[in-house]
């Protein structure tokens, strides 16, 4: 197929999705990419751990995350076994479930999932550092500079009252990326045009061990350390 072929065939398919959205305006224009694929999106089984339990220390220490990941996560998996039927758990994207559910115990347990699912892909072993460049040239725009977007990061992260999260994520109307911390179980996979781009978890269970109460130490060594550019590079070009 050639290129004219091919401009000329997704022109004709997009005038085809048109006219059936105005046929009927309840249809879905377009399904977007879910943001997490396979295992890590689905509700049936907690994804493994994509490194070893021991591989995050010194900043995040072996007992934290076998606690985090082998009791904490593994629990949300667990109770929403209990609260969707099989053949939902069997067919629907994670995500979906989550973008579904109204406020309540369906939509805490997978909003826990998912997040916790993107929170261990977000960050990496002797990770950090300078960011790839189509990386850096979105926080230049966004934010001014990678050490601007680093410090209002951190410090969303440090100051959130509670339990949460703080994200990293891309307004899609607009295109510009923004730091946004969210309660409890609370995804920005719920908020207009936001895709997550990075999250890290700031309930205390996530550091407690390593830092006790001196939240800003694990987030400043996590976001120097861990940071997983090169999975924000890969969520920036989907
Ligand atoms: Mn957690």
């Amino acid at each position: 197929m050639n290129r004219r072929h091919l401009l000329l065939s997704s022109a004709a398919l997009s005038s085809l999705a048109l006219s059936a959205h105005a046929a009927n305006p309840t249809a879905p224009v377009v399904n977007k990419p879910e943001v997490l694929k396979g295992a890590e999106n689905t509700a049936r089984a907690q994804p493994p751990l994509p490194y070893a339990q021991s591989a995050l220390a010194p900043v995040i220490g072996s007992t934290t995350v076998g606690l985090h990941y082998g009791k904490h996560h593994k629990k949300y998996f667990e109770e929403l076994a209990k609260l969707l039927p099989a053949a939902t758990l069997e067919t629907d994207s994670l995500e979906s479930i989550v973008r579904a559910a109204t406020p309540g115990p369906i939509a805490n347990n997978a909003g826990q999932a998912w997040n916790h699912n993107f929170y261990w892909r977000s960050i990496a072993p002797k990770s950090g550092g300078k960011p790839p460049q189509a990386v850096r040239v979105a926080l230049e725009e966004s934010f001014g500079s990678v050490d601007a977007f680093n410090k209002e990061f951190t410090k969303t992260a440090s100051e959130h009252f509670g339990s949460g999260w703080a994200w990293l994520c891309k307004n899609q109307q607009n295109g510009k990326l923004v730091v946004v911390g969210t309660h409890d179980a609370a995804s920005p996979l719920t908020m207009a045009s936001l895709k997550p781009l990075l999250v890290v978890d700031v309930w205390e269970h996530a550091y407690y061990k390593d830092y006790s109460n001196e939240r800003e130490k694990y987030v400043t060594a996590v976001v120097d350390k861990l940071l997983n550019w090169r999975f924000v590079e890969a969520n920036l070009a989907t």
